[in-house]
């Protein structure tokens, strides 16, 4: 090459001429497992098979990349590998829009993302990419269901579910948007009654808030990421105490103010108790409560002013003896969880709002118990806090997994006239999912399928129909972090085979998740069922049920302050800025701008300034390089410039040693803040260590007419380092520069980090 063409920063070039580079020599596949080598997997989150990359995924994986990157870079064996969320109602709208079957339309979507995150550089090993939609993928799906119902973590339930009557489905709770809308079309969102499949989280709810502690503890989990789980957790502290109704019969109820036992007012059951029949056996009352399930109510009317309330006509003896009416309503779901709690007016607005819809105003408290009192039994001669106990509730719940759609895994479960419900067997896995439906957005094709819906009974091979509902794409989830630790070649074993892998075993729990900050009911789930196949045994491995030690939770990417979409025309389009500029300059721009627990409001200013950096530092690079090549023509080596050296090196030696200690400090303030994932301190650091490289040369011109060989060597070696740190983020730039400073292209995966001593040249 010659020096003209290195002269010019030309990204589209020299960015493709890298990336052959990686793949030539399978730069970032999974080394083989090796004990005595620190090796780590690093879990970036599963795109959903959405169509395109955008510029919140390159902020994600600019992250998890540059981590990557950066342990590589000091040796370290990494596992870097995701799949495709592939199933679920996004895939099933976008191919009835493009008109196409669902598999087609995901399979092309991920081709087009798959060369996006190429094109950007991201050091993924794609030989261990998946995508949950192909049949060995989601036979984990049916057999994790299999498992988790033998051990009886899911169970079949009649309950309320949120339904969304434009797209005709049942909706996961993190598919309810705030306002009670659906997340997909925003239309509004009712509660009904359906039979459904459903997952016992509350088993672990215990467990996982009080691993919490070791989290926090760990240090590697930061503040966004354990405040998601606290917040899914929505733990509440307060006291329990057991009621009695005028038969004798005892409820527990829960309250947060303990202090105010004596204002309680009335008992609010949840329709979801399981109790909740025997206390609403009145027939007057059981019908209000049937009509309020299977009715449902709009998701807008879930405010305490119109909330579905039914009293029932027991009264307990309150704290105190206050005679309190037992009402039952979902209003205590999305407050407490499945529970019974005490309505204190006094102390809690919509306790207030309740009070007055069913006519127990203040003044009127002695009245409502009216006829009962005398039936309730003794007088209140107790102190109002006896009985009660410290308790904590927490409004986590059991949730539904099954969905009335099609594109997603078939449950592995058949219903048999004579035998009922029959769970199928582990060798009859997978159920396949026919690949020719064409959803319309209505029903479910699925169920209107004989060929699928018609099969034989295991038990007693007596005819049987399949189930008709699949799981939703958020039951894949559960298992989505674990098949990168498997090696392609072993994909086609029997899972009883993989989860004896030794594999899972040296790679597992992944050392750091790095997902977006809406993550955290995943990440709660994940672990629920981490802690469930402790139990049950595959993970046996994992000892505190986590299969996560770090968790890096970072914000999204907004634009004027603003959330990006089509509506509002904000959207930055990463294929764009990529043409434009080069991905080394969007993937620092990305991480420049904003700490990843801060939104990052773009502005294309970040990503001219970063241009502008990697231009300056590859032009002021290679003119060094031309000067130290010809400096060292003038004066090969071993012959050096004699006096005129010396006297100059006496007069410019102690720039020299402050260059060093720069350097030094660079190099380690940048490694702290790899560390720690705090990448846009690491980026700056990185962009304060090339100001301070060519400081030096102006300070040492101030005493030089031009720098002597020993200055130029000095400044060349600083430059390498540059290109060293610069690595983890701007990796085709940066093993560019490395090259040209003539070190090995192919020498290990990519360019080494630095020994921090590399010493004053003499
Ligand atoms: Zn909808
Ligand atoms: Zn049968």
């Amino acid at each position: 090459m010659s020096s003209g063409s290195e002269g010019r920063y030309d990204p589209e070039t020299l960015e493709r001429r890298r990336q052959a580079a990686w793949r030539e020599r399978d730069a970032f596949l999974t080394p083989a497992l090796n004990d005595e080598q620190p090796h780590i997997y690093i879990k970036p989150s599963a795109p959903f098979t959405s169509g395109n990359i955008h510029i919140g995924h390159v902020r994600s994986y600019s992250i998890g990349d540059a981590y990557a990157r950066f342990r590589r870079s000091r040796g370290d064996a990494v596992l870097f590998a995701f799949g495709f969320d592939a199933f679920g109602l996004p895939a099933e709208l976008g191919a009835i829009a493009g008109g196409e079957s669902p598999n087609d339309w995901v399979n092309r979507c991920a081709t087009h993302m798959r060369g996006q995150l190429e094109r950007l550089g991201f050091s993924f090993d794609w030989e261990r990419a998946f995508m949950s939609s192909d049949p060995g993928m989601y036979r984990w799906s049916q057999w994790l269901f299999l498992e988790l119902l033998k051990a009886g973590l899911i169970y079949r339930g009649t309950g309320n579910v949120d339904w969304c009557d434009n797209c005709q489905t049942t909706l996961a709770s993190i598919q309810v948007e705030p306002g009670g809308t659906c997340w997909r079309c925003h239309g509004p969102v009712r509660l009904i009654e359906l039979p459904q499949w459903y997952l016992r989280i509350s088993a672990y709810l215990q467990e996982n808030d009080s691993r919490l502690q070791e989290l926090a503890a760990s240090g590697i989990w930061d503040e966004v990421a354990l405040a998601s789980q606290q917040i899914v957790l929505g733990r509440i502290d307060g006291v329990e105490l057991d009621l009695h109704d005028e038969r004798g019969e005892t409820l527990t109820a829960f309250t947060p103010h303990a202090d105010s036992l004596a204002q309680a007012r009335f008992v609010m059951m949840s329709a979801r108790h399981p109790a909740v029949e025997e206390w609403a056996a009145e027939p007057e009352v059981a019908t209000q409560l049937e009509q309020m399930r299977s009715g449902g109510w709009e998701r807008s009317s879930r405010e305490a002013e119109t909330i579905p309330v039914v009293a029932t006509r027991h009264v307990l003896r309150g704290p105190g003896g206050t005679l309190l009416p037992l009402l039952i309503s979902p209003l205590v779901d999305g407050r407490f969880g499945p529970t019974v709690v005490l309505g204190v007016p006094t102390e809690d607005r919509t306790d207030e709002v309740i009070a007055r819809r069913v006519g127990l105003e203040q003044d009127t408290v002695a009245e409502a118990g009216g006829d009962e009192a005398a039936a309730a039994g003794e007088a209140a001669t107790q102190p109002a806090t006896a009985g009660a106990r410290e308790a904590v509730r927490y409004r986590a719940a059991d949730f539904t997994i099954s969905r009335q759609r099609s594109w997603g895994t078939p449950i592995p479960i058949v219903y048999c006239e004579r035998c009922g419900v029959v769970a199928l067997t582990h060798e009859s896995l997978p159920v396949l999912l026919p690949l020719d439906l064409r959803p319309t957005g209505a029903g479910n094709p699925l169920a209107e399928l004989e060929e699928f819906m018609r099969t034989t009974c295991p038990q007693c091979g007596g005819p049987a129909r399949r189930e008709s509902d699949t799981l939703d794409c958020h039951f894949d989830a559960l298992w989505l972090w674990i098949p990168a630790c498997v090696p392609a070649r072993e994909r086609e074993r029997t899972l009883e085979e993989i989860l004896a892998l030794p594999d899972l075993r040296h790679w597992l729990p992944s050392e750091r998740l790095v997902a977006g900050s809406d993550s955290g009911n995943f990440v709660f789930d994940q672990r629920i069922v981490t802690k469930a196949l402790r139990d049950i045994g595959p993970l046996a491995f994992l000892a505190d049920g986590e299969p996560f030690a770090g968790c890096l939770f970072h914000e999204m990417v907004i634009r004027d302050g603003r959330k990006m979409s089509k509506h509002l025309g904000n959207v930055v389009d990463p294929d764009e800025l990529v043409a434009l500029y080069g991905a080394d300059t969007v993937r620092l721009a990305a991480l420049l701008a904003a700490r990843p627990q801060r939104s990052l409001n773009w502005d294309d200013s970040a990503v001219v300034r970063c241009h502008r950096f990697l231009t300056n530092v590859w032009e002021y690079s290679h003119s060094k390089l031309e000067l130290v090549r010809e400096l060292r023509e003038q004066a090969p080596a071993g012959g050096r410039d004699g006096a005129q050296e010396g006297e100059e090196r006496d007069k410019t030696e102690h720039l020299r040693v402050k260059l060093t200690e720069w350097c030094e400090n660079g190099v380690k303030r940048i490694t702290e803040d790899l560390e720690q994932l705090e990448m846009h301190s690491a980026v700056r650091n990185v962009m304060r260590l090339y100001d301070r490289i060519k400081d030096f040369e102006k300070k040492v011109l101030a005493r030089q007419p031009q720098l002597s060989r020993a200055n130029c060597e000095a400044l060349i070696a600083a430059l390498a380092l540059l290109a060293q740190v610069l690595g983890p983020f701007a990796p085709h730039v940066a093993e560019e520069l490395w090259i040209a400073f003539g070190n090995e292209p192919v020498s290990g995966v990519q360019t080494p980090w630095p020994v921090v001593s590399f010493g004053v040249p003499a």
